[in-house]
């Protein structure tokens, strides 16, 4: 199976807007035969940034900064096992400086209609189509088949994230799993 089939596997898999329930990220895993890893995370920014709107006090830019730093590291999200996987690439979908600008320029459409929130941390949200955060993380492993285990630290650095919800293909093994804090290590063969 070819990297291009794979990404358009991942690409079909990932959220709709209509998933993005407060406390509920995905993460998305495709490896190559050759080796070559993809990681692509995407969470509500009510979880990774403590709010959706544009930012507006010195603490809410703050809180952009911390985590701009943060997602630097992949080890913020996840830790690998085995495979001898380095970091090659990052690529922030939309950047949280540029979370602003986006939801300036909302047309007002409405792409949250089955948004499953709580109302009381909810009255300022004003929600455009930027309310979720999507990193990836290209990653050239020497020997993918020796990629055993993933460990998702994401709990620990943002501690309102419940669960997780990982898929893994390989040219040998499929899997989706829900994730939650009670279990963060889930085997990849
Ligand atoms: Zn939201």
């Amino acid at each position: 199976m070819s990297i291009a089939i794979l990404s358009s596997l991942i690409l079909t898999s990932a959220p709709a807007l209509g998933t993005h329930v407060h406390g509920v990220a995905h993460l998305d895993m495709a490896l190559n035969s050759n080796g070559a890893l993809r990681v692509e995370f995407t969470s509500p920014k009510h979880d990774v940034l403590g709010f959706e709107h544009a930012p507006e006090t010195p603490e809410e830019h703050e809180a952009i900064k911390d985590l701009e730093t943060r997602l630097e590291r992949p080890e913020s999200l996840f830790s690998l096992t085995g495979g001898h996987c380095a970091l090659t690439a990052l690529h922030l979908d939309e950047t949280p400086a540029s979370l602003s600008a986006s939801q300036v320029h909302s047309d007002g459409a409405n792409p949250h209609d089955e948004h499953d929130h709580d109302d009381d941390h909810h009255d300022d949200h004003d929600h455009a189509h930027s309310s979720d955060l999507n990193i990836a993380y290209d990653f050239m492993c020497e020997s993918p088949a020796q990629l055993g285990q993933i460990i998702l630290n994401a709990f620990e650095t943002f501690p309102s994230l419940t669960t997780i919800e990982l898929a893994f293909l390989s040219d040998r093994v499929a899997l989706t799993e829900t994730v939650s804090r009670a279990n963060t290590s889930v085997r990849l063969r």
